[in-house]
């Protein structure tokens, strides 16, 4: 099947400055709004107010005038496969927050950011139309393209932010992508849940191997709450039948799987 082609609508948004690093990251949101007009509104509104945007991200008695934070996306993917550009790739949008890969903080000054619309978890996990992940791989593939990048550098918001984020959510089809070559997914197929480690010289290679892959997971040797939610979140990607954040041998196998991909993808860069 030949994908789409790529036609951008503008949907330009103030809310941006300017870039400090060369790009070299996606990273994939939902929405998590019930319609794109809300999202684009939201995503280009230079002074948010949460009374222009109720839903259940906010207690219902918050004061209408209260201000919300200014956030933004460089792409916004409607669920018609309509895909809207609000903020020029030169720019650095606002969509990552506080978050954390591959030992960087800034993860806005490096990526980019494409927001897919979709209600997520407030509103009950929706699938997402085949119209939309068609035109999210057209735009992937165009992005990849032209800042030579591989399929390791896609990531999920959940990946960069594990302590608070969901998104895009474990009905988001990454083994699609990655049939593709737009995204990363394990080779083999290991043995489902097997043995639970919570501490010791295991947890500290895992740490470091999620730490390898681009997570900002700490190195104690102990499957703590922080590590807990980097393993979430890498389960909510890689193995959503079970997403409960403890280290088994399934989910250690499948690191090692997709880990080894993703060093090899950094090393195969060198030669470029
Ligand atoms: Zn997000």
């Amino acid at each position: 099947m030949t994908p789409p082609a790529l036609t951008l609508l503008e949907r330009p948004s103030p809310n941006f400055d300017a870039r400090t690093r060369p790009v070299d990251l996606v990273v994939l949101h939902y929405t998590g709004m019930q319609d794109a007009e809300t999202a684009l509104a939201r995503l280009t509104d230079p002074a948010p107010k949460a009374g222009r945007y109720p839903g259940p991200w906010q207690p219902a008695e918050t004061p209408p005038d209260q201000d919300l934070g200014r956030v933004s996306a460089h792409y916004v993917v409607a669920e018609d496969g309509r895909v809207f550009r609000l903020v020029d790739e030169a720019q650095r949008a606002w969509h990552a927050g506080v978050a954390r890969w591959d030992g960087e903080s800034d993860v806005n000054a490096r990526s980019i950011g494409i927001e897919i619309v979709n209600g997520g978890h407030d509103f009950g996990l929706p699938p997402f139309a085949d119209a939309q992940i068609a035109a999210v791989e057209a735009l992937l593939a165009d992005i990849l393209g032209r800042h030579r990048l591989g399929p390791h550098r896609v990531v999920g918001h959940s990946d960069v932010a594990p302590e608070r984020k969901l998104d895009p959510g474990e009905h988001f089809p990454w083994a699609r992508l990655a049939a593709r070559g737009l995204a990363l997914w394990p080779l083999s197929r290991p043995a489902e849940g097997g043995a639970v480690v919570t501490q010791g010289d295991v947890v500290v290679a895992v740490q470091e191997a999620l730490c390898a892959f681009g997570y900002g997971a700490p190195v104690t040797g102990e499957v703590d709450a922080a590590t807990q939610a980097v393993l979430a979140a890498f389960q909510r990607r890689f193995r959503t039948r079970r997403i409960d954040g403890r280290l088994d041998e399934e989910t250690a196998a499948i690191l090692a799987d997709v880990g080894a991909q993703a060093a090899t993808l950094r090393i195969a860069r060198l030669r470029s």
